[in-house]
């Protein structure tokens, strides 16, 4: 069983030729040996103008194959521009259609910003994990923080019933206690040094989970494998597979988080239950779906 619990559909890159169909997204996880995808919507937010896939559109994906694909929904925190907006009126409804998480939420925002703290509670109350994107480039999308992650620890803090999942460049260096100054969205490379931010927040903070996907998690989990190994394994209760795959050509080859899965149960480098847990066990849990290993 393998659950992707980051996956895309609609025109996600610039380049209109990348368009990601729904069949074409099934042909990439038959390929793959991926059961379940959970399906993420980008273009309520403005930041990416090219992103052709909201909510709407992810649920109509979704409703053709109930068996494959699980919807999320995305709302973003300036919508009414205010930090007291109810946005209860939009979860009730997306909860009652069947999205089990919030995101991928990556508009271009302090992480603690008023208005993200208030989704953050209200997406807690309705149960929906929050999945973000974390960037440090001056232009572009994600979310913002300093070294250390110290606007993340606070809402952390101040959430403690909503679940987020970490994703992205800047989220990722951070699993390194060094981190390229000037340069935060790059994927460094290179033995990890002790005191990194992410091992620090998810030993203290249960509400802080990740997902092991796309360029940034690969990196971070292979930088030094020895290092990558043993955080899979202390943090095997709150680590999630996901690709974030979006090209339309990766289907003629294995995505890297895939093989890289493969290649940890090849060789033997975590326990069956950890893998487990890592593959499909927690996606299971913390989304709520009614599934068999
Ligand atoms: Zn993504």
């Amino acid at each position: 069983m393998l659950i992707d619990v980051h996956g895309h559909i609609g025109r996600v890159l610039p380049d209109r030729s990348e368009f990601v169909d729904v069949t074409n997204l099934i042909a990439k996880m038959d390929a793959w040996g991926i059961d379940a995808t959970c399906i993420l919507p980008l273009s309520e937010h403005p930041e990416g103008a090219y992103l052709e896939c909201n909510t709407e559109d992810v649920i109509a994906a979704c409703a053709h194959y109930p068996d494959r694909l699980i919807p999320f929904c995305l709302i973003d925190p300036r919508y009414g521009n205010r930090a007291s907006q109810d946005f209860s009126h939009l979860l009730e409804e997306y909860v009652a259609r069947g999205c089990r998480g919030l995101g991928e939420l990556l508009p271009k925002m302090e992480f603690d910003d008023p208005r993200c703290m208030n989704l953050y509670h209200q997406a807690g109350a309705f149960g929906l994990p929050v999945l973000f994107d974390m960037q440090d480039r001056a232009d572009g999308y994600g979310l913002r923080d300093h070294f250390g992650l110290p606007r993340l620890e606070r809402a952390l803090q101040q959430c403690p019933e909503t679940v987020f999942i970490g994703h992205g460049p800047t989220f990722w260096a951070e699993i390194s206690g060094e981190v390229p100054r000037g340069n935060r969205s790059c994927y460094p490379s290179g033995p990890v040094a002790p005191g990194g931010a992410v091992p620090r927040l998810m030993r203290r903070y249960p509400n802080l989970w990740a997902d092991v996907s796309a360029g940034s998690g690969h990196t971070a989990l292979t930088r030094d494998p020895q290092f990558g190994i043993e955080f899979l394994d202390e943090f095997q209760g709150r680590l999630m597979f996901g690709t974030d795959s979006c090209r339309r050509s990766d289907v003629n080859d294995v995505y890297m988080t895939v093989s890289f899965m493969r290649d940890v149960r090849d060789n033997r480098e975590l326990s069956e239950e950890a893998l487990a847990k890592i593959e499909w066990r927690n996606a299971t849990e913390l989304l709520g779906l009614n599934v068999e290993g």
